[in-house]
């Protein structure tokens, strides 16, 4: 459950000024009640920008002592009226890990958990006059964290291993590649990962994600060795039969194959039981899931 433990003591929105005046005050985050100093874990991950006391006029002034998170999508999860506080600025903190302990410090009434997400974390920690404009609803704000999350797990992201032989063109677009002009970039020899295709282009990238380029798929040559079992696909430019002078029907390329029988320069696909060429294969190798 998203606030397991808590009782939610006060929303997110419009309120009635729980100091006085009886007019309705913007309240920018929810109030969470658990026991008094219990500990606190982190609703999302992130690094955290601010954890100690919040000064007057730092964008953290009456919050007594926080903990305030950057998460992946630079929103600001901030944790309010601590009690004491267990992680420094600057550290990275996962889903789930204490950060500190529920409190009463800064302007409060009593023992509880504030707890605001602020859409930016600079300047001044993301603080702005106008709160309903700078702030979104935590609870709906969880639960959409917590659909990406599921739907990144659900969907997993197939990556191929390639290995491109001798530099070759890259481009910027797969339209590109595929027209084979308005070359921007090479691709360096090497190891890549595939992550899309997109009309038959391939795009690689390095395992620290940069730089990507599409190419065009007969330019790499994959890793090792075909082998029995392994899959193919007869690339669109393969001619003729290794053995013999027939030509491979165009109904046959672009499909995947078994290997049978590896011969020295060319391999007997399973479901055709003809001899091609290595050149004119291209190995589906495994997919992984990332
Ligand atoms: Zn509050």
């Amino acid at each position: 459950m998203l606030l397991e433990g808590y009782t939610v003591t006060s929303g997110y929105g419009y309120r009635i000024d729980p100091f006085g005046g009886g007019q309705d005050v913007f309240h920018p985050g929810i109030d969470l009640v658990n026991e008094h100093k219990a500990p606190i874990y982190a609703f999302a991950g992130g690094t955290v920008v601010f954890a100690g006391l919040g000064k007057t006029g730092s964008g953290l002034g009456g919050y007594g002592n926080v903990v305030l998170i950057k998460d992946l999508n630079g929103h600001g999860h901030l944790y309010a009226h601590l009690d004491s506080v267990v992680v420094t600025t600057g550290a990275q903190v996962s889903k789930g890990q204490m950060i500190g302990r529920q409190g009463a410090t800064g302007q409060v009434t009593g023992s509880h958990l504030h707890y605001e997400i602020r859409r930016e974390t600079s300047p001044s920690y993301g603080w702005t006059s106008d709160k309903s404009a700078s702030t979104i609803d935590p609870i709906a704000y969880l639960k959409l964290l917590d659909e990406e999350a599921k739907t990144t797990e659900n969907i997993p992201i197939h990556v191929m291993k390639y290995e491109v032989k001798k530099e070759t063109s890259g481009y910027v677009t797969a339209a590109d590649a595929k027209a084979g002009k308005n070359k921007k970039t090479t691709v360096k020899p090497g190891i890549y990962l595939v992550y899309k295709t997109s009309g038959g282009m391939i795009n690689v990238t390095t395992k620290n994600g940069t730089p990507g380029s599409w190419i065009n798929p007969y330019s790499v040559v994959v890793e090792g060795d075909f082998k029995v079992g392994q899959k193919v696909k007869i690339k669109s430019k393969a001619k003729k039969y290794s053995r013999s002078t027939v030509s491979i029907p165009s109904k046959y390329k672009n499909k995947s194959y078994t290997i049978q029988q590896v011969g020295n320069d060319d391999v007997l696909i399973k479901e055709l039981y003809s001899w091609v060429k290595k050149e004119d294969l291209l190995a589906v190798l495994s997919e992984k899931i990332l």
